[in-house]
């Protein structure tokens, strides 16, 4: 089964929620204490055993701060 892993550029990031908001298995939240050095609250990959690399998180994220990279798991 495929699985992701979701590496999120702090400098890019503008903390709009889309990522979190689209996610269809909710791996990725947006923090309520994590803050960009610009002063957004920052998503986080909290759930990477149900992240399924299908990429959505990073199509719709409009600052392209979101890379997604895929592996094969179990
Ligand atoms: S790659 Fe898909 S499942 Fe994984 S965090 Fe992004 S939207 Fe969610
Ligand atoms: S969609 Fe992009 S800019 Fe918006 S919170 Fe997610 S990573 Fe940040």
């Amino acid at each position: 089964m495929k699985k992701g892993e979701v590496v999120v550029d702090e400098i890019l990031c503008l903390g709009c929620g889309y990522c979190a908001e689209f996610c269809p298995t909710k791996s990725i939240v947006i923090s309520k204490e994590r803050f960009s050095p610009q002063g957004h609250l920052l998503p986080e990959f909290t759930d990477p055993e149900n992240c399924k690399a299908c990429g959505i998180c990073a199509w719709m994220c409009p600052h392209f701060a979101i890379e997604v990279y895929q592996s094969e798991g179990e």
